[in-house]
């Protein structure tokens, strides 16, 4: 895909910090991290999220994610971590290569994923809801 960041670093035309790499997968170093070996796994073919791909090539995008988590489990100690993947414009997607951060987190390490806003008076509404799955 031309102008995609993310296809020039799987063509070698963009430098990065690559930490893992299989037949269709590969993960490097987040350009701008939120905390230290912040990660995105990317599929080496250009899909834009989790909409635009099938089931099967997205397991092995998530089968990548755990043999970083692994690896960083074994090399680093990484006991803490946040998997995140952000689908749309909406979703606060930047890049539109399909892509899963790996965030490890530690103490006193400044990092926060918090959502600000819960709703909990939407639970009476819950029943109705599930309606619309039918
Ligand atoms: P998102 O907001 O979920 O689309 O995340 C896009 C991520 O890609 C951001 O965390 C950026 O810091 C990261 N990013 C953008 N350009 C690069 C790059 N050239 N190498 C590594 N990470 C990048
Ligand atoms: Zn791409």
């Amino acid at each position: 895909m031309e102008n995609c960041i993310f296809c020039k670093i799987v063509n070698g035309e963009l430098k990065s910090w690559k930490v893992y790499e299989d037949e269709h997968a590969l993960a490097f170093l987040d350009i701008n991290p939120v905390t230290k070996f912040h990660t995105v796994v990317i599929p080496k073919a250009h899909y834009v999220n989790v909409l635009d791909i099938s089931g099967e090539l997205f397991s092995h995008v998530m089968n990548a994610v755990k043999n970083v988590v692994e690896l960083y489990k074994n090399k680093l100690g990484v006991e803490n971590l946040q998997l995140v993947h952000n689908a749309g414009h909406y979703a606060q997607q930047d890049v539109f290569h399909l892509h899963v951060h790996i965030v490890p987190r530690a103490v006193g390490d400044g990092g926060n994923l918090k959502w600000p806003l819960a709703n909990p008076q939407w639970r009476d509404e819950f029943d109705d809801m599930l309606k619309k799955l039918v």
